[in-house]
């Protein structure tokens, strides 16, 4: 009869008062197709929609939402010892464009059964290159462009091509003059480059900026590094082409987390705009 009281008691106090209760931040714009930043010092582990998400020592994250993310994520802190606490992350929905793309090769809309043991290479590379992370935090770096100039395309646009319905377009073209530089956005380790020339990509650069986050750029004219090299912030990787299946000189920068594409413009702000849960 006793010990009933006493078991109700402790419950309550577990409950109230959280023996490691923080305040958990986030950063960046909640909404589909963006990457956030998070920050909470004494998890022990960080669940969104039940996928764990690896941590820094000091408890930071980055998480990106894909094109087509839910709107309502569950947040889910694990203090250990049974302690967690859960918050529903509520995201905007993106409005996406329409891009109607005429002037396109017609062999590189419709490929041929040749063409498609070289887009099999292409697709092959680009994923090894994709998979090779590492334990650096470069991007806890705020990331700048790679190339000064007009936006030509913005990601996760629908995609027309001489009338055809292709995929979304899975980066974000900036148009500049043909051998204009391109500069690494942050540090990183060269994982993919050379004079591939890939069916859709042309010469490629992939940069791991450690924990699954990755960078590809695209149409390159001249490839300057080589995989396995380390590059600093503004370091030169090649310069803008029209290799691959363009209908001008731009580069394409893509971003990808944990094989989640996303804008990689979300890159320069993921930082901005922090809310305390
Ligand atoms: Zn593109």
């Amino acid at each position: 009869m006793n010990c009933k009281p006493i078991y109700l008691i402790i419950s309550f106090m577990i409950l109230s008062f959280p023996v490691k209760a923080e305040t958990v931040k986030i950063c960046g714009t909640l909404a589909q197709g963006q990457i956030i930043t998070g920050h909470a010092p004494n998890a022990k582990k960080v669940l969104i929609e039940g996928k764990d998400i690896k941590l820094t020592k000091d408890g930071k994250f980055i998480y990106a939402f894909s094109r087509d993310s839910e709107l309502l994520n569950n947040l889910e802190i694990d203090y250990g010892s049974g302690e967690t606490k859960n918050y529903i992350l509520s995201i905007s929905e993106t409005k996406w464009d329409i891009q109607n793309l005429k002037g396109v090769e017609q062999k590189k809309v419709t490929p041929s059964k040749q063409d498609e043991k070289e887009i099999a290479r292409e697709r092959n590379d680009i994923r090894a290159a994709q998979n090779k992370t590492t334990e650096n935090t470069f991007w806890e770096e705020v990331f700048s462009f790679p190339v000064e100039g007009r936006e030509s395309g913005k990601f996760g646009g629908q995609r027309i091509m001489n009338g055809s319905r292709m995929n979304p377009h899975a980066g974000m073209d900036i148009a500049a003059m043909e051998g204009t530089p391109i500069k690494a956005p942050a540090d990183g380790i060269i994982t993919l480059s050379g004079q591939e020339n890939y069916f859709y990509s042309g010469n490629v650069v992939v940069i791991d900026h450690g924990y699954n986050l990755y960078t590809i750029y695209a149409h390159i004219l001249d490839t300057k590094v080589n995989a396995g090299n380390k590059v600093k912030k503004g370091d030169i990787l090649g310069t803008v082409g029209k290799t691959g299946r363009v209908t001008g000189a731009h580069l394409h920068w893509g971003a990808s987390l944990n094989d989640v594409r996303f804008d990689p413009k979300s890159l320069l702000k993921k930082d901005d705009l922090c809310i305390n849960l």
